[in-house]
Formats: structure tokens, C-alpha cells, sequence
């Protein structure tokens, strides 16, 4: 299994790691042409608006939304607000790949970024992840599933093959949603 790692920005490292370790080939991906040879990519946290600069410069974005038709894709805080149809606070362009709204910032600052126990109906027990500057997703269409809410807010949704968290879950040891994303169906 070959996994892409959007590595234009932000917390590529860890995801690298820890796709290592539940055995998969992990590969850091900066031009359209390794989309080729993927089976499935993670577009990762860090700054959309400075991701979305670099992915114009090389020509990513349409790559992207074509192998999104077709294959898994997990976008992860910054990486969420990349797939969403709809981007504010403020507006910016996005790869439409599942019917959601991304407010950003909506978790605050960098000071405001906390840890938290989270129950998800896909794993038996609770998992660790970390709100960093978040964005709040909003479904915007009823075919989408919710895994995991925080206070009250959707936080890890899926539609098909496209998956998105608001927070981060790669800075930790526990593997097992990215042992889900690479068992999800093309
Ligand atoms: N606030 C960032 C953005 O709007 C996302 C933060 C993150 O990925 N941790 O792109």
C-alpha cells in the first residue's frame, strides 16, 4: 500500500512515522506526477492559505481533485479545509471533494489549542487527538456521516472514500484511524 503525504507544509513528519509503522510505504508528495503511483493520500494540518499558494505554484490542485474522484483521501485541520466544498472565515478556494462548510480558526489561537479523549463509533475505545487552530465542519449534505462529535460539533466525518477531521491525531503513538483510512474502499 503506497500512501501520499501532502508535504508542501505543515505536520508531514509524524504522519510518515506512524504510516511506517502499520506498514505501509509512506511517500512525501510535492509534484502532480507522484499522484500516479498512490493509493491514497493524506493532506495533513498546518496552514491551508500558505498550502494552497504552494499547491497553485505547482500545479497540485487539479491533480488532487482528479484523484480524489477515485481514491481515498484524509484531510486533516488545514488538510479538511482544503477538501471542503465551502471555505470561510474567511473564504478561500478549496478542492470540493466532500459537502462540507470549514470555519476556520472556530477552535481560537495557537494558545487556545487543547487535547482531548475522543469516542468515535470506529474504534472500541477512546483516542487522543489535538485541536490546533481548527476549523468547525459543517455537513452540508445528508449523505455524510458523522464518526465523532465534540461538544456537540461534527469533528471526524466521512462521505465514501473521503474522510476529514478537524483535529490532529498524528502527534501521539495510536495508529489506528490511519489503520482505518488505509482500510477504506477506493
Ligand atoms: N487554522 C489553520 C488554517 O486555517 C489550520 C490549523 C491546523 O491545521 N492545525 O489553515
Amino acid at each position: 500500500m503506497k500512501v501520499g503525504v501532502l508535504a508542501l507544509q505543515g505536520c508531514v513528519e509524524p504522519h510518515l512515522k506512524m504510516l511506517a509503522r502499520v506498514g505501509a510505504e509512506a511517500i512525501s508528495v510535492r509534484r502532480p506526477a507522484q499522484l500516479e503511483q498512490l493509493d491514497r493520500i493524506i493532506l495533513p494540518g498546518g496552514e491551508s492559505t500558505t498550502m494552497l499558494l504552494l499547491m497553485e505554484k505547482v500545479q497540485l490542485g487539479p491533480a488532487l481533485r482528479e484523484f480524489g474522484k477515485t481514491h481515498p483521501v484524509w484531510g486533516i485541520c488545514a488538510g479538511s479545509i482544503l477538501i471542503a466544498q465551502e471555505v470561510c472565515d474567511p473564504a478561500q478556494s478549496s478542492l470540493n471533494l466532500i459537502p462540507i462548510r470549514a470555519r476556520r480558526n472556530f477552535y481560537g489561537s495557537q494558545t487556545d489549542s487543547f487535547k482531548t479523549p475522543l469516542q468515535t463509533d470506529l474504534l472500541k475505545s477512546p483516542i487522543e487527538v489535538d485541536f490546533i487552530r481548527a476549523p468547525l465542519l459543517e455537513p452540508l449534505s445528508r449523505d455524510i456521516t458523522v464518526h465523532a462529535s465534540h461538544q456537540g460539533h461534527a469533528v471526524l466525518l466521512q462521505r465514501g472514500r473521503i474522510l476529514a477531521s478537524s483535529f490532529h491525531v498524528e502527534l501521539g503513538e495510536d495508529s489506528r484511524l490511519h489503520e482505518y483510512f488505509l482500510n477504506l474502499e477506493s
